[in-house]
């Protein structure tokens, strides 16, 4: 584990299903407005301290809300052996969290 960012397992998770939940309320409250190109969101990555806005297209983000392990991140925000990376794009990435990472 890389340290300094390796701090993966309980607040990890919680603050990665806490962010999604505040995500999927943000999308929620976009669709009342029809569907925008582009939505922003936050970082749902495992650092409990980041809370960075990232932009994703409508399409690219209801692609990774239909995979419950799926997560959207800013560039860089990947933690290595607690995830795997999906997709790596200019201004997000995909990420996906091992269930190992999960059950911590
Ligand atoms: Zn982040």
């Amino acid at each position: 584990m890389t340290p300094g960012r390796g701090e993966h397992p309980i607040h990890a998770a919680r603050k990665q299903a806490l962010f999604r939940e505040v995500n999927e309320q943000v999308w929620a409250l976009q669709q009342k407005w029809g569907t925008p190109a582009e939505v922003d969101f936050i970082c749902e990555c495992a650092d409990v301290t980041c809370s960075v806005a990232i932009q994703i297209a409508s399409v690219d983000y209801e692609r990774v809300r239909s995979e419950p392990l799926h997560f959207v991140v800013a560039p860089e925000h990947f933690f290595e052996g607690a995830e795997v990376l999906v997709e790596r794009g200019p201004r997000h990435w995909i990420v996906e969290v091992n269930e190992a990472g999960r059950a911590a």
